[in-house]
């Protein structure tokens, strides 16, 4: 009976996920965790607005940077 992988749908050899797909799955869930974790732990000084303006002046200061180098 054969099984498909059910991260990347293709037909796995041994009746499981691929064991690299299950490892790549859990490292994505991880890194998702991590970047929804960051603004929540900023949003316990600032409010979004202020995040927003303050992360807009700091791109807008990067692309400046760009732009005289
Ligand atoms: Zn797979």
């Amino acid at each position: 009976m054969l099984k498909i992988c059910s991260i990347c749908h293709r037909i796995s050899g041994n009746n499981q996920d691929h064991l690299h797909c299950i490892e790549k799955r859990r490292l994505e869930l991880e890194n998702e965790d991590v970047k929804r974790s960051i603004p929540e732990k900023l949003d316990i000084s600032k409010n979004s607005n202020d995040l927003g303006l303050e992360v807009k002046a700091i791109l807008d200061h990067i692309t400046r940077e760009k732009e005289d180098g």
